[in-house]
């Protein structure tokens, strides 16, 4: 541990509060070449290198550092590649203060190793430079026999890729009508351009990945009718972008919105550059959003750059919100306002059935739950009524119902996920499945080690049936 006081972490550069709650642009500029040269020079090399235990895809991050410190950047990013076929977007979004740099030892004097931001800085020098190599990996050779993968989030994008390195001919069919999952659709631009999602899912195609949008299968297709067509086995990624509602009177009302919609129709639609696109987004000037997670923050940051007022309601206290931390901050110093330990009741409107105001009732914590965070109690006579004209729900997302519900022998658990064994089989043989759509609401790396687990049970399961 020697010379560890001096060697500080490197701050990740970032618009100014300012300036960024006026545009849609990317928050964080990334690491600059000194920057990363010096962050990857803190980097201990240790002969047991515990960050790799806490990658859920496994990268070999002190190799692919020590390649960012000698310069050698395209190697670095094939290093990476060796594990995840998403860097540029993982560097992005995972929360590696939860996973990889949780378990660098440098965490001991409270300055473990910037991962994600090198991770994101090897991923971008490629993607900038344009000359093809982030973009294109050609050389793999896609033939018989034919793998469906449905849902182009992360599960399906990882388990697509390494299904088509190892010589499957495979199909992408996704119901929108752009790839990439919530990585499309759900998170917003300013923390994650969809210039990047594209190259990222232009090399995707460039390994022989057949993406087909607009599909929904269960609708345009059975699992019945793509084994009919001639796929051998089917992996399941649809994820959980089923919206919850609160339940209280009043949620009909005009410009009460789900997360999902608020974000699909700015992300994807461009609703933003409305009417240069053709979606609006109808909301008032006092927007209220309901939750603490990463999907509340997102919209809450969505409509403040819109230009509006923006409360963010949550029924526990800051501490035990599960946003991370780096999104809770950025949105306190873009202006977003809190208001902790509030439990919204009834949801008011006006005569033509637009939304007047939000009646709410004060909590405060008891005993922990099942999550291990403090339950919150509603405070008797305390409510009251706050001026909104725009309630925007973001309480969580349950896992999209679809499939379970149109397909014979496919057993759905209680919580609505689908149920798989051990091998990602679900009880269809040849069908697997993986993501969100097995765990819940849960982070893009998780899926992605989904992904990778179910190509390589796919692989096993084909060569077997086929002996
Ligand atoms: P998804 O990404 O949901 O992809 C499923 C795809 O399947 C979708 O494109 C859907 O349209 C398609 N589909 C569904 N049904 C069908 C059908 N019947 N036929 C064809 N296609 C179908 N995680 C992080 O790690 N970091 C973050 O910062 C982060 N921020 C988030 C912000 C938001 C707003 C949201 C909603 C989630 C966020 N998450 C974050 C969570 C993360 O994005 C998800 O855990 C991850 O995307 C799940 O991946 P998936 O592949 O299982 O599903
Ligand atoms: Fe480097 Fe930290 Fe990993 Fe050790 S644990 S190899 S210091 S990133």
């Amino acid at each position: 541990m020697r010379g560890l006081k001096k060697a500080m972490r490197q701050k990740v550069r970032q618009q100014s509060p300012e300036e960024r709650r006026k545009n849609f642009n990317e928050v964080s500029l990334g690491l600059s070449d000194e920057q990363a040269k010096a962050e990857a020079k803190r980097c201990l090399q240790c002969k047991q290198p515990r960050c790799i235990e806490g990658c859920p895809v496994g990268i070999n991050i002190p190799a692919f550092i020590n390649l960012i410190l000698q310069d050698k950047r395209k190697e670095a990013l094939v290093k990476i590649k060796e594990k995840n076929n998403l860097p540029a977007i993982c560097g992005r979004v995972c929360p590696q203060e939860d996973q990889c740099e949780k378990f660098c030892v440098l965490n001991k004097t409270g300055e473990a190793i910037n991962i994600g931001a090198l991770e994101r800085y090897a991923a971008d020098c490629e993607l900038n430079r344009d000359t093809g190599y982030g973009i294109r990996d050609t050389g793999y050779e896609n033939r018989n026999p034919k793998v469906a993968v449905v849902g182009s989030g992360p599960a399906g994008l990882t388990a697509a890729a390494d299904l088509a390195k190892i010589g499957y001919q495979v199909w992408l069919f996704e119901s929108l009508h752009i790839a990439g999952g919530v990585l499309s659709y759900g998170i917003p631009e300013f923390r994650l351009p969809k210039v990047i999602v594209r190259k990222e899912l232009d090399y995707i195609s460039s390994l022989g990945v057949q993406i087909h949008t607009d599909i929904l299968v269960g609708r345009t297709f059975s699992l019945d009718d793509l084994f009919t067509q001639g796929f051998a086995a089917i992996f399941l990624a649809v994820g959980a972008g089923l919206p919850q509602f609160l339940n209280i009177s009043g949620e009909n009302l005009s410009r009460v919105y789900s997360a999902n919609e608020f974000l699909t129709r700015i992300n994807l639609m461009k609703a933003y550059r409305f009417p240069e696109y053709a979606t609006p987004i109808n909301i008032g000037d006092k927007v209220a959003v309901i939750g603490g997670g990463n999907v509340a923050f997102d919209c809450a940051r969505v409509a403040l750059r819109l230009g509006k007022d923006i409360e963010l309601i949550y029924r526990r206290t800051e501490k035990e919100m599960p946003a991370r931390q780096e999104e809770v901050e950025n949105a306190k110093v873009e202006g977003v306002k809190f208001r902790l330990l509030t439990q919204p009741v009834r949801i008011l409107g006006d005569k033509k059935g637009f939304v007047s105001g939000l009646e709410c009732i004060k909590m405060e914590l008891g005993q922990p739950d099942s999550s291990g965070r403090r339950r919150p109690i509603p405070v008797k006579d305390s409510n009251f009524i706050l001026d909104v004209d725009t309630v925007i729900v973001a309480i969580g997302q349950r896992p999209n119902p679809l499939i379970g519900k149109v397909t014979p022998g496919l057993k759905i658990n209680p919580n609505g996920t689908i149920w798989v064994n051990e091998n990602l089989m679900t009880s269809i043989p040849g069908v697997f499945a993986g993501g969100d759509i097995i765990t819940g609401a849960d982070t893009v790396i998780s899926a992605m080690g989904a992904g990778k687990r179910a190509a390589a049970e796919i692989d096993k399961y084909i060569k077997e049936s086929s002996e």
